[in-house]
């Protein structure tokens, strides 16, 4: 003791925790380690160190806890004695050291003291230790206690496993727990597994392994163990369930016959643990099998050991315990992966319907050269493979072919089609053509009269003039003007415009456009269509080039309309703001002038009320003139009567807890009893197609005959019938299933195969107060807001007929998951193990044969937008309103592209009046590019009515803006019920940065008006494309942030100004709209600007044309989870309030100099000074905060769809 005391000289440095004397002996047995590293310790030192070492586990054995934590800090203590570990050579000083961290550590606890260990990297010292010392034949307590202490440290380090195997530490342990697997010794094994199972957490470890045979002697050791020891057998079976995470490794498990066991263990614990005290055991077991079945072997061997019919029985049995949940959803991954994979039953390689494109130099359709092939119905080299038993092997790991798609950039950056974009090849005699489109600026001159033409506003066209009218329309002012060059500006407010300088080609441009063929919009078929159209066919099937329904109802004629009594009444619409109170009901049937239950909100506007819907036989006029691919019917009986606005509330749809899981044994059990099914096809709409073709105008005395067929039931009696050949229906079979149960499977786009999720559908012959239950199951989506609160949409005519025309929320037991139905490769596009998913719900109908029509979300045809420009136009308010709907272009399909503008005219045709009425900011709008997204049509009409109406704040807006809309860029994929695409089969709202005038028309237009803009230095100060979102909540913005863009150096946009800082002014509009519109979150924005969105109308529009406002908006289809409208689903008038909303928020976007620098510097970047907000209340407070440099972006991705981030949600 003296020795020790004089050896060590002064006092240490180390402090905490310590005492003086422990000090000395660390120091001690520090000094005597590292003289050992140079010479053999003579037996006095080895004395000496081994002394020290006990009285140093002495001391800390006899700590109190708070002491061991104290000294657990004392980093230089700790490396003391790490050191010493490291350095002696002699056994029992390591035994000692080592007992002296196990007892540094404890046995509770130990977190803290961990973590402060695991800093000095006790973990390395420990692994060395294990290592070294296993070269001698050293005890098995030593062994075990050096793994006690790394079980202890493996909780607190990340980097455990990886050191694990760089210190080779992996054999030793493995070696350790194979000599010990029988069972007399299996009971000490605890720390080893502990230590073990923190080895397989890492995936390369987890291999490597089971290389070593770890599989085996995991499986034994929980064969000798099995309830003797639960902890340990439940740490070797977690332990298995990482390791088996590997195929080869899951090959072994089935090999050495553990699927047997675990089969025998999940029956014997599903009979015991009647109490649920071993449910992360009993879990382990299934992850197990989840993991074996992943191989081909595997499954066979679970078929064989009889586990289908244990696996069903027992979700059987626990369907009622919730703390079981997940046991049903893992025991239904495991079935499935057990069964044959199914088809769908339908042809789903093939389009239902096919539409011949015009061919194009410029561009092949991807899914043009793609599927080719498949929609010819010639097999691809995939045939054969398609089913494949690998692709179960992905089963699970969805993330690899959904991650590579999303990250796959727009189809326009493909290829070589950026540089060979035409657009930028454009010339400014190509742009002229677009003058047309701002009749703003040829209509009014000064010092002339600029009045309205009040005569002509009202005027109703015969159809010969209004059905394919082209773009020019001399009842919209439109003046013909000779060809001739001449000045490219805008005209100048001193002088009457020069006509002359303004080419407009002196015909339609259908025709005009003929000379050009990189402008021609004239397709296949077109003249045949306008031949029929004329002839008095309703619609054209654009295919066959047959009329598509006829009608004889009475429309009225030309010659009876010229006498003024036209077949549409004159009924003027009050566009200002009426008394919010309920009006009376006009007697039936007048159905489309019914009560109005205005509702009693101050929010919402009177404006958006029923009894402007136009009437029927408006409606029928309208319709006639669409074109679709497929044969229509009908027309839905909602188009014609419209939807009076609910005046109350609709909640999020509250789930019952379980209901997921139910319907997910439902479907198991259909896997199971498939013998029970009916599968009786009572729709076909390929069939029925036929059938149609075969009616006659006779057997159709009407459009619709709905309300006749209200409470007759129909033959064949014992099912429900279906239909879907009406505008935007998309239904393309149904099955019934069992007696009150209905399999629906749903069109793909036209000349797709694929994107199925919008529906809409019309179901009848039903009986009252039962439950019909539908499954919609050929979804693509991994999740669906139908599993967060949203219920589908309902329409029943016998409601409207008895005074309630509305679409309100139904079903119950909704739910969205995936079902074995395999999608083929053909489908996915190369990818392998894809399934369908179901969409379910149930309905049970409030009225005996009913005719109801059930869709995703409140529809909107373009058939009803085309009614509601009529109704528009005949009922502005006169000289105020500026307002001119042309046609910009004709779709594939042959259907007019409508832009419209509107404004106000100028206080005066004074010089100065008509200067300022030019030099008005534009706002650009565009919408329902994607056809599945009606709620964007809403809103669109929203921003439409109130902008038209004579409201403040719409005086205010045309005084202030004009505005630009095109409001559905996509009509041919909303006529024919297509999700997606238009008909070329592509995503038009990935073609703005390449787009074929031939093939994406409106696109292609869309844009030219905006390059003519630009040429024009009259760039937009808005551009907002309305869309949908299926999988949030709320309505948001996304905007362009150069900060925030996928480019390091994205300076070649309008937010970098000259210094090379960002204008961070494009926040504003978001910011006024989320204390402006209650349906709208701030904190879903997002203003990154991905690769992958290069090509969207957004990024395109801010790129290239220099719109720093450049968004998208996208809507809900589901409901709101903050603001006023929290917990409920979003309903017709929060959509067309928040498109109210929308341009109301423009007008605090008003700079202070704006007006002056817009018309000297038409690309003038605001400067943040510049675009300080002019408000027009008082709470400007709330917008002056530091909210600009809230960081909004949390990585969301854009204008939905894209990519697949969620895996199924299971409660
Ligand atoms: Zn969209």
């Amino acid at each position: 003791m003296a020795d020790a005391k004089g050896a060590t000289g002064h006092s240490s440095s180390m402090k905490g925790g310590s005492s003086p004397k422990l000090d000395t002996y660390v120091q001690l047995l520090e000094k005597m380690s590292l003289s050992s590293t140079a010479k053999t310790l003579n037996s006095d030192d080895l004395q000496q160190a081994r002394h020290a070492a006990s009285r140093i586990f002495q001391h800390i054995a006899a700590l109190e806890r708070s002491s061991k934590e104290h000294l657990c800090r004392n980093s230089s203590f700790i490396k003391a004695l790490l050191t010493s570990l490291e350095a002696n050579k002699d056994f029992t000083v390591s035994k000692l050291i080592v007992d002296a961290f196990a007892e540094l550590i404890g046995r509770t606890n130990t977190g803290t003291r961990c973590a402060n260990l695991v800093e000095e990297d006790t973990t390395k010292a420990f692994f060395q230790l294990l290592v070294r010392e296993s070269k001698n034949d050293i005890p098995d307590e030593f062994v075990l206690q050096v793994h006690h202490v790394l079980s202890k440290l493996a909780l607190k380090d990340r980097k455990f496993g990886v050191k694990g195997r760089r210190n080779l530490a992996l054999p030793v342990t493995l070696s350790f727990l194979r000599s010990h697997t029988h069972s007399a010794a299996a009971k000490s094994l605890q720390p080893v597994l502990n230590v073990l199972k923190s080895y397989a957490n890492n995936a390369t470890n987890a291999s490597e392994l089971g290389e070593k045979g770890a599989v085996a002697h995991l499986f034994k050791v929980v064969s000798n163990v099995n309830k003797k020891n639960m902890l340990m057998t439940k740490v070797a079976l977690e332990t298995l369930v990482l390791i088996l995470k590997s195929k080869s490794n899951s090959r072994k498990a089935v090999e050495c016959g553990g699927v047997p066991m675990v089969l025998q263990m999940y029956r014997e614990w599903h009979k015991i643990d009647t109490k649920n005290r071993q449910v992360a055991l009993r879990k382990a077991l299934l992850h197990i099998l989840k993991h074996v079945t992943n191989t081909k072997v595997g499954r066979q061997a679970v078929i064989d050991g009889d586990g289908v019919a244990l696996l069903y029985t027992t979700c059987e049995d626990i369907m009622d315990v919730r703390e079981l949940d997940s046991f049903v959803f893992i025991s239904s991954i495991i079935l499935r992966k057990c069964f044959p994979r199914q088809k769908l039953p339908a042809n789903a390689t093939k389009a239902a319907l096919l539409f011949k494109l015009p061919e194009s130099d410029f561009h092949v359709p991807q899914s043009l050269s793609k599927d080719a092939a498949l929609l010819n119905g010639i097999t691809v080299n995939m045939e054969g493979r398609e089913y494949e038993d690998s692709s179960l092997d992905n089963d699970d790991d969805r993330s690899s072919n959904d991650e590579a798609e999303s990250d796959k950039p727009g189809s326009g950056l493909s290829g070589g089609d950026r540089t060979d974009d035409a657009v930028h090849k454009r010339s400014l005699e190509d742009l002229r053509m677009y003058q047309q489109f701002f009749p703003e600026v040829l209509d009014i001159e000064v010092g002339e009269e600029f009045l309205p033409d009040m005569e002509h506003k009202n005027e109703i066209e015969s159809d010969e003039q209004t059905s394919r009218r082209g773009v020019c329309d001399s009842n919209f002012g439109c003046q013909h003007y000779p060809e001739g060059s001449g000045r490219t500006s805008w005209p100048d407010a001193t002088s009457r415009p020069d006509i002359t300088s303004w080419p407009v080609s002196d015909t339609a441009p259908a025709t005009s456009l003929k000379g050009k063929p990189q402008n021609g919009t004239v397709l296949n078929g077109g003249c045949r269509a306008r031949e029929l159209l004329d002839a008095g066919a309703s619609a054209v099937n654009m295919k066959t080039g047959q009329p598509v329904f006829s009608l004889d109802i009475p429309v009225g004629t030309p010659s009876s309309r010229s006498k003024g009594k036209n077949s549409f009444p004159e009924r003027k619409i009050k566009l200002k703001r009426r008394e919010k109170s309920t009006k009376k009901v006009e007697s039936l049937p007048d159905l489309h002038t019914l009560q109005i239950e205005v509702v009693n909100e101050s929010e919402v506007d009177a404006q958006f009320s029923a009894d402007e819907w136009v009437s029927p036989e408006d409606f029928y006029a309208v319709a006639r003139k669409t074109n679709s691919v497929g044969k229509f019917n009908k027309i839905a009986y909602p188009d014609l009567h419209g939807s009076k606005l609910l005046h109350r509330r609709e909640k999020l749809y509250d789930r019952k807890f379980g209901i997921q899981r139910a319907k997910i044994f439902e479907d198991l059990d259909r896997m199971v009893n498939s013998d029970s099914l009916l599968n009786k096809t009572v729709y076909d709409f390929e069939e029925s197609f036929k059938l149609s073709e075969e009616l006659t105008s006779e057997k159709w005395s009407s459009a619709n005959r709905d309300v006749e067929r209200l409470g007759k039931p129909a033959e064949p009696y014992d099912h429900l019938h279906f239909n879907s050949h009406f505008e935007c229906g998309n239904l393309r079979k149904a099955i019934q299933v069992k007696a009150m149960q209905y399999d629906l499977i749903l069109c793909p786009d036209v000349n797709t195969n694929h994107h199925h999720q919008w529906f809409y559908f019309e179901v009848s012959n039903m009986v009252a107060d039962k439950p019909y239950q539908f499954n919609i199951i050929n979804n693509e989506k991994v999740n669906s807001q139908f599993n967060s609160g949203m219920q589908p949409v309902m329409y029943s005519v016998q409601s409207a007929v008895n005074g309630e025309p509305s679409w309100s929320r139904v079903g119950t037991d909704v739910c969205y998951f995936r079902n074995n139905l395999s999608r083929s490769l053909q489908v996915t596009g190369g990818a392998k193990g894809k399934l369908y998913y179901t969409t379910t719900f149930t309905v049970t109908f409030r009225h005996s044969y009913d005719v109801c029509y059930i869709a995703y979300h409140y529809p909107y045809t373009y058939s009803t937008l085309q009614c509601q420009l009529l109704q528009w136009q005949r009922n502005v308010d006169g000289s105020p309103i500026y307002f001119k709907n042309q046609v910009l272009c004709q779709s594939l399909g042959g259907n007019d592209v409508n832009v419209l503008t509107i404004t106000d005219y100028p206080s005066s045709k004074s010089k100065e009046a008509i200067e300022q009425f030019r030099n008005k900011p534009y706002i650009f709008l565009t919408g329902r590019v994607h056809p599945g997204e009606s709620n964007a049509s809403w809103i669109m009409k929203g921003t439409i009515e109130h902008l038209l109406s004579n409201s403040e704040e719409a005086i205010a807006l045309r005084q202030t803006y004009i505005f630009k809309i095109v409001p559905m860029l996509n009509p041919d994929g909303v006529i024919n019920g297509n999700h997606r695409c238009s008909l070329v089969a592509e995503d038009l709202n990935r073609r703005w940065l390449v787009s074929c005038p031939k093939l994406h028309p409106t696109i292609y237009h869309t844009k030219g008006m905006l390059l003519f803009m630009k040429q024009m230095q009259r760039t937009p100060l808005v551009y907002c494309d309305y869309h949908g979102h299926s999988r949030k909540k709320n309505v948001f913005l996304y905007g362009c942030s150069a900060s925030q863009s996928w480019m390091t150096d994205d300076v070649d946009n309008p937010s970098v100004l000259a210094d090379k800082t960002e204008d961070m002014s494009y926040k504003m509009l978001p910011k006024i709209l989320a204390h402006n519109a209650q349906a709208f979150s701030m904190s879903s924005c997002s203003f990154s600007v991905e690769k992958a969105k290069e090509a969207t109308g957004r990024v395109v529009v801010w790129r290239q044309i220099g719109v720093l406002r450049s968004y998208t908006m996208e809507s809900t289809f589901c409901g709101c989870d903050q603001g006023q409208y929290s917990g409920s689903q979003i309903n017709l008038t929060d959509l067309q309030v928040m498109g109210s909303k929308f341009v109301d928020a423009l007008l605090k976007l008003k700079s202070r100099n704006y007006k002056a620098s817009y018309l000297d510097e038409p690309e003038l970047k605001m400067s943040a000074e510049d675009t300080t907000l002019v408000f027009q209340d008082d709470n400007s407070a709330d917008y002056d905060d530091g909210y600009l440099e809230d960081n909004l972006s949390d990585g969301i991705s854009e204008d939905e769809d894209d990519d697949e981030l969620q895996e199924n949600v299971i409660e």
